[in-house]
């Protein structure tokens, strides 16, 4: 009888946020295979959990992913977990679950913190869409060029940072979008020193340099979706489309011209539009 993989979320700073079910599986289950087996068994110790563990990351991952299949396949149960939150969300575990559910077993959630939705729950900024980025590149070229390629995206965005480069990245950040735009700087989230500011670009990256406290922990950074596309939002789908097609056949005024007469849309809101889809 094959087994099952279970992906498990544990706790981003404070202990108490790991639920029931995931302290039951972490118990039954034959083996854990763990990011870094010592800093997991301090969680393991505070939830009287004793059970073999296994090392799996970045750097093994790869190799180790076709063995712990084959355990699994001929019946061991395993649990994934990484140092904190959900795994595979820049961190270790791709490469098993995509080789197990390629051999057709059972990969099964254990849901629970992770640093970007909990801190997009308290971002005060539009959640309907968001695109998650990840950890950005190191180097200041790379990650300006980065939000040059952002700059106009319209969802809310969000990214990790480490405390060595969170200044750095909102200097490099205001010197591609405006000052203006809001900033969620999450730090530290359900620990100790747990601090949410909502602000401008400006405001958040002021408070960053005058206060070093602000430059230590763990962050999640959000940005508020370019404003300049909520216009291009405001028409619909099939007004975008229509302007999108006279755009590649004749000039702006034309286009606006024609679409208003095709959409009945207004024709401010159609120039403004077009200018932003011209200029993408
Ligand atoms: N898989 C994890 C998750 O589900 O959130 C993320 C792992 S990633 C290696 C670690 C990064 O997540 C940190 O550098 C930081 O950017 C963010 N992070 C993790 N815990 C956090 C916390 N308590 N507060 C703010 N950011 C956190």
């Amino acid at each position: 009888m094959c087994g099952k993989l279970y992906v498990v979320a544990t706790p981003i700073g404070n202990l108490a946020d790991f639920s029931y079910r995931a302290v039951e599986i972490l118990k039954k289950v034959d083996l854990i295979a763990a990011e870094d087996t010592r800093h997991v068994k301090m969680l393991l110790q505070h939830y009287a959990i004793n059970n073999k563990l296994i090392s799996l990351h970045q750097h093994n991952e790869e190799k180790a992913a076709p063995g712990l299949v084959e355990k699994i396949k001929n019946g061991l149960n395993v649990a994934l977990v990484s140092d904190a939150g959900t795994p595979l969300l820049s961190d270790p575990g791709m490469p098993l679950v995509r080789l197990a559910k390629q051999q057709g077993i059972e990969v099964s959630p254990i849901p629970g913190a992770c640093a970007l939705i909990a801190a997009l729950s308290v971002s005060g900024l539009p959640v309907s869409r968001f695109t998650f980025e990840g950890f950005l590149p190191r180097t200041s070229a790379a990650r300006k060029t980065f939000f040059i390629t952002r700059k106009n995206e319209s969802a809310t965005w969000v990214f990790y940072e480490s405390s060595h480069r969170i200044l750095a990245t909102l200097e490099d950040l205001a010197e591609i979008i405006s000052g203006d735009r809001r900033i969620v700087l999450a730090r530290e989230l359900t620990k100790l020193y747990e601090t949410v500011v909502n602000a401008s670009l400006d405001h958040v990256l002021e408070q960053v340099k005058n206060n070093s406290n602000m430059q230590k922990g763990e962050f999640v950074v959000v940005v508020e979706g370019a404003v300049i596309e909520k216009r291009v939002n405001e028409i619909t789908e099939e007004q975008k489309r229509v302007l999108l097609v006279l755009l590649q056949q004749c000039s702006i005024k034309t286009a606006v011209t024609m679409a208003v007469e095709i959409t009945g849309a207004r024709k401010k809101v159609l120039y403004q539009a077009a200018l932003e889809l011209r200029d993408k």
